[in-house]
């Protein structure tokens, strides 16, 4: 079981993980910096809450169109900052863009006051903003899970505290500029510069009103733990070891290519990778060979050239973490497939590797591998499969190939995830709630669900005056 991770006091620096050369190294913020950005959040929601949807809306929209304008220089700073490939650095900036469009338009419909027939003249449910929220945020995908959380967070009138992760000062920092630019009034997006031990005494200030944080069990414990002394609304989006089933009923083609993708997006550091391979001992040796065959040939580099398909890993610490897991699983018994060593030379290389049959109790069974790190599993039939599945302290995303009508029931019924996909591999929408269970978090983001998780859901009953008062709660 993992234990709450101790809070650090990082340096905040751009390093560029495909050379291992400090960019740019900056200052934490002072004290007086923080409890100014603290009243200026708290001053500025006293007027931002009582902005129209319209307004806002305008705003929103108005972000929007500064990401697609400026999506070569934000994709590169993200590149260079953590080394995801600049294809899919641009796709995530258009991502971020179509989020603020979707809550610009949807948030009026969402946080509509909704009726409640009771006997009274009138009574319904009214939707009004909490305040200021932290966004404790990873550095995986940058710009997405800070705008997935801002959107709907501000469309519903709050304002926000961004703290990035230490090793995304200058995402952090064109994030609020983007708000800035925007129109967003000042005080209503803020990034503070701050390490991980500061995130305690500010969740602790009477200002904060409610925390999310998207990153590991650790983090989320202790985050957890500080909100819950002070009774603050969390939200946790965690870790994850997502399962990619495969029947023989399958197009194995599909299957293996799409698990290509579903394992190594973003360098292989997703929360919702598919992680574990699970597969019908029928079809696992022909599913093993097309799927080695395929992770061998992407093409490793330069996270700038467009043909790239793997980048480096983001730091040397994630990179010394997974190779230390993959050693590990394999010293107790895993065979190892395919790649399994960091790459030497310049940078925090690792290649695609794959390994098969995982011991029990190994990292790779127990443990979230964040990196293009494959573990395959042989099972027979649909219900071994969801047993191996579930058996983990993970419940993200998950996915299964079959085009049986009962292993799909099976699978949508019995899967202890957040998200059950089938044939296609877990991705998020907008449109859609996305979350876990288990120790991948709790609450959910993007959606009407995900608007209505910063917000005081609160009932209001009118009766005219004579109607006779309840003597119950
Ligand atoms: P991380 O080490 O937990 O860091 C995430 C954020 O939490 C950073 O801002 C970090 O700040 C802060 N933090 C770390 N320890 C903390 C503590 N004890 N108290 C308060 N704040 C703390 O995670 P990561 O390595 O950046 O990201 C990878 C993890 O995030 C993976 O487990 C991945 O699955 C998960 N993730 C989940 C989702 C999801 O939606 N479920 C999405 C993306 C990523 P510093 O950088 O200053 O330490």
């Amino acid at each position: 079981m993992s234990t709450a991770s101790q809070p650090k006091n990082k340096s905040l620096a751009s390093i560029n993980p495909a050379t291992g050369e400090v960019l740019r190294r900056f200052e934490s913020d002072s004290e007086d910096q923080i409890e100014q950005k603290l009243r200026g959040a708290s001053e500025a929601f006293l007027k931002f809450r009582l902005s129209s949807f319209s307004e806002r809306g305008a705003l929103m929209s108005r972000a929007a169109e500064i990401l697609e304008s400026d999506k070569r220089e934000l994709s590169h700073t993200m590149t260079l900052e953590m080394g995801k490939p600049i294809r899919a650095a641009v796709q995530e900036v258009e991502k971020c863009a179509m989020a603020c469009r979707y809550y610009s338009e949807n948030a009026p419909g969402f946080l509509q006051d909704d009726e409640g027939k009771i006997e009274a003249a009138r009574s319904f449910v009214r939707y009004q903003p909490l305040g200021p929220v932290l966004a404790v945020m990873p550095w995986n995908f940058p710009l997405w899970q800070v705008f997935r959380f801002a959107a709907p967070a501000l469309m519903a009138g709050n304002v926000a505290l961004l703290k990035h992760a230490s090793n995304v000062p200058q995402c952090a920092l064109a994030i609020e500029a983007v708000f800035r630019r925007a129109g967003f009034p000042d005080g209503v997006f803020q990034t503070l510069l701050v390490g991980s031990d500061r995130v305690n005494e500010i969740i602790a200030d009477v200002r904060v009103r409610a925390v999310t944080l998207t990153g590991s069990v650790g983090a989320g414990r202790s985050v957890a733990s500080a909100a819950g002394r002070q009774l603050k609304k969390t939200v946790l989006e965690l870790g994850g070891s997502d399962p990619f089933i495969v029947m023989p009923s399958a197009d194995l083609n599909r299957a293996a290519a799409t698990a290509v993708q579903a394992r190594t997006i973003n360098n292989g550091q997703s929360c919702i990778a598919a992680k574990r391979f699970i597969v019908d001992r029928q079809i696992a040796d022909r599913f093993e060979q097309r799927f080695v065959e395929r992770m061998s040939s992407l093409k490793i580099g330069d996270p700038l050239h467009e043909s790239t398909d793997i980048g480096p890993l983001a730091t040397l610490e994630v990179l010394n973490l997974l190779q230390g897991q993959v050693t590990k699983t394999n010293e107790m018994g895993a065979r190892v497939l395919l790649g399994g060593k960091r790459l030497e030379g310049a940078g925090y290389f690792f290649p695609p590797t794959v390994l098969t049959d995982i011991p029990a109790n190994s990292p790779a069974q127990n443990d979230e591998l964040f990196g293009p790190v494959a573990s395959l599993f042989r099972v027979d039939g649909m219900q071994e499969a969801i047993q191996v599945a579930n058996d983990t302290p993970f419940g993200l995303g998950s996915c299964a190939w079959t085009n049986d009508e009962k292993e799909r029931e099976m699978f949508m019924d019995q899967i202890e995830a957040g998200m059950a996909f089938i044939n296609g591999m877990v991705a998020s929408d907008p449109r859609l709630p996305f979350g876990g269970v288990k120790q991948s978090g709790y609450g959910r983001e993007l959606s009407r669900e995900g608007i209505r998780e910063f917000v005081n859901i609160k009932t209001v009953v009118i009766k005219e005056s004579g109607e006779n008062r309840s003597q119950t709660e």
